[in-house]
């Protein structure tokens, strides 16, 4: 029998099966990271790469080692120049970032506890749990669902079905990258936050002045897409408190800065206006219409836009992550959930006993910042710290993560 089995080997899945090991919870064999790629973090790049985007938004700080010096030491021993790094915050490029993954991934030896496959169901069997997966059936004493947002990708009414037969495609498909290499002479970037204004900026870099972007409303500046209050006790605290779940619901989602963009990305805007390399246009799409070659999409004042490729940078849907297995795990433990269908976890972030989750799916405890990559450390210390009698803390403290502790 298996001690931990973890289901997705994205950001969250990888930093939880390195810290089991670093907190020596259990040795490796005795860890299964089931996944459908061939590599790990295979969601995070392809959305990454598809974006062009050159820095992260978040600072080194917040990387996939224990550690939050472990990215900046990397770079030191890599001998990588200040280029590396952007702004005060520090924020790394992703070509260092990545790299630093794979650092982390091979002197860990992480690769050797993947299984390549999908999970499809999950049950109980006494005190421990079975995990059904297209290759073969599991058996552990635990299961964390480390499962991303990459199956709830939003797509707006009008390109649904339309995409099927036009040149329409989302930012974080994987048909984008084929789709972006084509000839096209117009392409229309459907959207108003990061990713849009970072796919804009990279597809007029090869093609400047034949890039529209299309916003529906005000660009929104923040530097980060979330307050970094929501990394320690003082709202987390608050949220914890908060017992109804409707209303701690709401208190997420207003938390994040949904659509907002960094002012250095804003800055790039700025010179692709001036420059004309991008056309920017405020306005909603009402109908589309379109064929094999092009698109031609209707806005609220009855203008038209033409285009010979249409990218949706609309994000993700704010649906339950995990699709079919999700619902089934749910039905078949009677698992406890909000009204937003998101689980009802305790401090451990378990869902019942010996079954936690990390990421999208422990918003409700661990807030607007679930998602991203420090959210993957703040679910690990707590799933880590489930059933021993000394909370687990990684040896190196992270300034931002406990600076907000402080002021707690
Ligand atoms: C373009 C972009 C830029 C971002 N930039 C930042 C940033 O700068 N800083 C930051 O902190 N955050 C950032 N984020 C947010 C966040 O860090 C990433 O979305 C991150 O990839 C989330 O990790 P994850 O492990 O939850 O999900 P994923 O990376 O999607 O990984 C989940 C994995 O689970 C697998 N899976 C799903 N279902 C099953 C199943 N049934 N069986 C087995 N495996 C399954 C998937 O195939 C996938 O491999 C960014 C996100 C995007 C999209």
């Amino acid at each position: 029998m298996l001690d931990w089995v973890i289901v997705g080997g994205g950001i969250h899945g990888t930093y939880a099966s390195n810290q089991i090991l670093k907190a020596g919870r259990a040795n490796p064999e005795k860890v299964l990271v089931i996944d459908p790629h061939d590599r790990p973090l295979a969601v995070w790049k392809l959305c990454t790469e598809n974006t062009g985007m050159e820095f992260l938004r978040s600072p080194a700080e917040h990387n996939l080692d224990a550690g939050s010096g472990a990215l900046k030491r990397f770079a030191r021993e890599r001998a990588s120049g200040a280029a590396e790094f952007y702004s005060k915050y520090k924020r790394p490029s992703l070509r260092l970032f990545n790299a630093h993954c794979d650092h982390v991934v091979d002197s860990g030896n992480l690769s050797t506890m993947r299984h390549n496959a999908s999970a499809l169901s999950l049950s109980r069997k006494g005190k421990s749990y079975i995990v059904t997966t297209t290759e073969g059936e599991f058996e552990s004493k635990r299961v964390i669902l480390g499962i991303g947002m990459a199956d709830c990708l939003s797509m707006p009414a009008w390109a649904k079905e339309l995409h099927a037969v036009s040149p329409i495609v989302h930012v974080f498909s994987t048909d984008f990258a084929a789709a972006a290499a084509r000839e096209w002479s117009k392409v229309v970037v459907v959207g108003g936050g990061i990713s849009a204004m970072q796919v804009a900026l990279s597809l007029s870099k090869k093609r400047p002045g034949q890039v529209t972007m299309l916003h529906s409303r005000e660009f929104k500046i923040k530097q980060f897409d979330a307050d970094p209050c929501w990394l320690g006790p003082k709202c987390l605290n608050l949220l914890a408190r908060e017992a109804n779940f409707v209303e701690r619901r709401r208190r997420v989602d207003s938390a994040r800065h949904w659509g907002s963009f960094p002012e250095d990305v804003r800055r790039q805007a700025h010179g692709a206006m001036i420059s004309k390399t991008i056309s920017f246009v405020e306005n909603s799409v009402v109908s589309a219409s379109g064929d094999s070659g092009s698109v031609r999409l209707t806005l609220e004042d009855q203008s038209l836009i033409e285009a010979d490729l249409v990218v949706l940078a609309t994000g993700f849907e704010r649906c339950l992550p995990g699709g079919a297995l999700v619902r089934q795990a749910i039905d078949e433990m009677n698992l406890p959930c909000a009204p937003c269908g998101f689980p009802v976890l305790d401090k451990y972030l378990r869902w019942s006993d010996g079954l936690f989750v990390t990421g999208a799916l422990a918003e409700l405890v661990i807030g607007p910042a679930s998602r991203n990559i420090i959210g993957a450390r703040m679910a690990s210390e707590r799933i880590i710290s489930a059933d021993i009698p000394r909370p687990y803390r990684p040896r190196e403290l992270s300034y931002y993560y406990y600076r907000s502790r402080r002021t707690g």
